[in-house]
């Protein structure tokens, strides 16, 4: 499913969020939304999302407009930033609570839930946690089960807000590859929001920089590395252009 931003804005009180920006995101296509805090990444995921209305523009899912949608009928599964876990649920109604957002008609009987529900934490390989909670958990798990429960609204997107924010350094990394992986197996298409170079610049199939609420420049990692038009990309590169 491919994303298209039409002329997409953002105004919060007297503040530009967003400037109208256009971009395309194609079907199966792994992007990195990079930037300093503040240049309005969260806020471009959320639009795409539904969880966040523009002011202005379209968005169009594989060439249908769906500006006006509901997220519950967008299709998309959003992983936030801290996990977003419910504390007094277990693993396993974690993953089942994404199941019951689903609209009525596609809403799996009791039955099959607990199927899905194991079938979903074997994705992420974690079955044998279905019955703690999220305080018994480590970072890196409870975001495999966030990601768990987004997979379970059965999207055709993966949208994943700063996912491996909260994480170390050495699970960051495994995670990152995890992501890579699942991506590719499932074959969506994916946007992730990070204010990480390293890690837009490793996983993406192609980096959206962005700068006080504007796209500074679109390319893929290979091409950044080679012409870094962005100051925050420079920099991090070490000035070596
Ligand atoms: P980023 O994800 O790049 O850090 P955000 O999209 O979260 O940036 O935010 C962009 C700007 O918009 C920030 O200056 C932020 O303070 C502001 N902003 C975001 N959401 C709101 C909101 N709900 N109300 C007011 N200001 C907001």
């Amino acid at each position: 499913m491919s994303i298209q931003i039409k002329q997409i804005s953002k105004q919060f009180g007297d503040f530009q969020a967003l400037k109208p920006l256009n971009l395309t995101i194609n079907e199966g296509e792994l992007v990195g939304l990079l930037g300093p805090s503040g240049s309005g990444k969260t806020t471009l995921l959320r639009i795409i999302a539904g969880l966040e209305t523009a002011d202005q523009g379209q968005i169009l899912f594989s060439g249908k407009d769906v500006t006006q949608l509901h997220v519950r009928d967008r299709k998309v599964g959003f992983v936030f930033q801290h996990y977003a876990l419910f504390r007094h649920m277990t693993v396993a109604e974690n993953v089942a609570f994404g199941l019951d957002v689903l609209p009525k008609q596609q809403r799996p009987s009791k039955a099959s839930i607990k199927q899905q529900v194991a079938e979903l934490l074997d994705k992420v390989q974690l079955s044998h946690l279905a019955s703690r909670y999220p305080a018994q958990l480590s970072g890196g798990q409870k975001q495999r089960i966030a990601l768990a429960r987004a997979l379970a609204m059965q999207p055709r997107m993966l949208l994943l807000d700063e996912p491996f924010g909260a994480l170390d350094a050495k699970v960051r990394k495994e995670l990152r590859r995890w992501l890579r992986n699942l991506h590719d197996e499932l074959g969506f298409t994916s946007v992730f929001v990070t204010h990480d170079q390293e890690e837009a610049l490793e996983v993406s199939d192609r980096v959206v920089v962005m700068s006080q609420g504007q796209i500074e420049q679109e390319a893929t990692p290979q091409d950044l590395y080679q012409q870094p038009a962005s100051r925050f990309v420079y920099d991090f590169l070490g000035g070596v252009n």
